[in-house]
């Protein structure tokens, strides 16, 4: 089974030509000793076409979208500083 390998940017929707160099971010789960000192973690790393169809990866066209999207997880994180991983 073949799959579409066309992907927009999450943060502009720009559609991804085969030699761009972009971005993956996800939200992961920083581990406390405790569920209650769980916090969530924002991962980035560079692209990967095997890794770029998982479930809940971000597709970053470059930096500005990435400090973007790192900007809007910043902000949702001072709005809620006591927030825990989801589940
Ligand atoms: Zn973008």
């Amino acid at each position: 089974m073949s799959r579409s390998e066309s992907y927009h940017c999450d943060v502009c929707g720009k559609l991804k030509s085969d030699t761009e160099i972009w971005w993956m971010a996800w939200i992961d789960c920083f581990k406390g000793d405790k569920p209650e000192e769980d916090q969530p973690l924002f991962k980035l790393t560079r692209w990967s076409s095997a890794q770029a169809h998982s479930d809940d990866v971000k597709h970053l066209c470059g930096a500005r979208c990435s400090e973007t999207l790192i900007d809007r997880w910043i902000s949702d994180q001072r709005e809620n500083p006591e927030a825990h991983c989801e589940p």
